[in-house]
């Protein structure tokens, strides 16, 4: 699983051939720890047009070292284009960033707040769309280990749990990426370091990779957690739950009977967050495909997503406030050669997250939201071969693969009980992956 590569660019002579070979740098990204939790340095906040309004107390909430003027080597730049209705006001985003893009430190952040597309209006659509192609394309050049994303908000309240993230080490691999965040009723968490404290959340397919980092970090974040995956792997799901204080489950997700046995599992009757993280893969191009590859591939990935999700909400076990989190990939978006059966299973979990948040958020007040990890650093992609495997980790604007712990950061994002204003999301944790980008 080493990133040999990356360890070599860093040696001195590393840097100097790749360099004069015009080769990537994958620059070392700073991640959340309990000793640095949060980005080194002030968050500059500029404005392009009228500024959003409620976003300064918001911010100033953060805790963040947030500052309007003078900031030398700032750790992230919020530029407020809420307002931005013309071509003209548009040119202030320029302004903005153009002199002080360069002075953004390593691992730092850009992020742009736009607003939804007002379709009365052509000519704000146009430049709020245009906001699109700019935060793609200075992602792809920005460079160190530095991430642009872009946030269209409704109300700034409704937003915080999403700059809190975006402006910290948890979102390393989350870049170019377009977040819609609507108006709603937020719940602040008594402790923003623990914001599930008192939830249950249950991780599918836990007891290794993603999903053991998934269960690891909403149990950081204060939830019980039920670490669920298939019978055979129950001594690793026991063995942490033990070290996480939650609750092991041994039960194939793909079972007749999963969402009773799921429900009896659950220490106080409820679950607050459900994350389908359970996936597999049975890879082969469609003319060598036998029909077991291909179901066995959509029964675990998407049909047992809509059986047990279906189930739970039904018997009333997820409360108001509830989230649901499901794994797409970036195949179900780009697609992938010898994974037309993963691809559709994938792609299919987009469908039902688009298609169930607004019903979810009507009818039982539950978001639903996705994950599309990119490459990330796993036994899954360690058994990939060479030469697949370096272009699907350089092939991003951070030229790395990502890790367990980064796609786990933000499923808790959206876990978190402060984010009911984000619903129907599909955000790709893939360092800005070339592929369907
Ligand atoms: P992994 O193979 O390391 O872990 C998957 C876990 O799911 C295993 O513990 C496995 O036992 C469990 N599981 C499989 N079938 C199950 C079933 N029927 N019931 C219960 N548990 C079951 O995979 P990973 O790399 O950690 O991937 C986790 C998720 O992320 C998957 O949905 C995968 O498709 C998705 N994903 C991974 C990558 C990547 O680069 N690794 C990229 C995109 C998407």
């Amino acid at each position: 699983m080493a990133d040999r590569y990356q360890s070599f660019t860093r040696t001195a002579p590393g840097r100097f051939l790749t360099r004069r070979l015009g080769l990537p740098q994958p620059a070392p990204l700073r991640r959340w720890s309990a000793e640095q939790p949060l980005l080194d340095g002030p968050v500059l906040h500029l404005t392009a047009g009228k500024p959003a309004p409620g976003l300064a107390p918001v911010l100033a909430r953060t805790g963040l070292d947030v500052r309007t003027g003078d900031a030398e080597r700032p750790a992230a730049v919020l530029v407020d284009a809420t307002g931005v209705r013309t071509v003209e006001a548009l040119a202030g985003v320029h302004g903005a960033l153009h002199p002080v893009v360069r002075s953004i430190a390593d691992s730092g952040r850009v992020v742009v707040l736009g607003a939804p597309l007002d379709p009365s209006d052509h000519h704000q659509s146009a430049v709020q769309q245009g906001l699109e192609g700019f935060v793609r394309s200075l992602g792809k050049e920005i460079g160190r280990g530095r991430t642009v994303n872009l946030v269209r908000l409704t109300d700034a309240a409704a937003a915080e749990s999403t700059l809190r993230f975006l402006l910290s080490p948890r979102s390393a691999f989350v870049d170019g990426q377009v977040i819609e965040v609507d108006a709603a009723e937020v719940t602040a968490p008594e402790d923003w370091d623990r914001p599930l404290a008192g939830r249950t959340a249950l991780v599918t397919g836990a007891a290794r990779g993603i999903g053991a980092a998934v269960a690891e970090t909403l149990a950081r974040d204060g939830a019980h957690v039920v670490v669920l995956d298939v019978p055979r792997a129950e001594d690793e799901a026991r063995a942490l739950a033990g070290r996480l204080g939650g609750t092991a489950l041994g039960l194939d997700v793909t079972a007749a009977d999963a969402a009773d046995r799921i429900a009896s599992a659950l220490p106080d009757g409820r679950l607050d967050v459900l994350v389908h993280n359970a996936g597999i893969t049975r890879d082969r191009r469609l003319v060598n495909m036998p029909a077991e590859r291909w179901s066995s591939v959509l029964d675990v990935n998407l049909a047992s997503v809509l059986h047990t999700t279906d189930a739970l909400l039904a018997q009333g076990l997820i409360p108001r406030g509830g989230r649901i989190t499901a794994t797409a990939s970036i195949a179900g978006i780009a697609g992938n050669s010898g994974q037309t059966n993963y691809a559709a299973s994938k792609a299919g979990v987009v469908g039902l997250v688009r298609a169930l948040a607004p019903r979810a958020l009507a009818e039982h007040g539950v978001t639903v939201n996705a994950v599309a990890p990119g490459f990330i650093e796993t036994r899954m992609t360690a058994a990939v071969p060479l030469m697949i495997r370096e272009a699907g980790r350089r092939m991003n604007s951070l030229a790395q693969g990502g890790l367990p712990v980064d796609v786990a950061e933000t499923h808790a994002w959206f876990a978190s009980p402060a984010s009911g204003g984000v619903n129907g999301q599909v955000v790709r944790v893939c360092g800005q992956s070339m592929l369907g980008a």
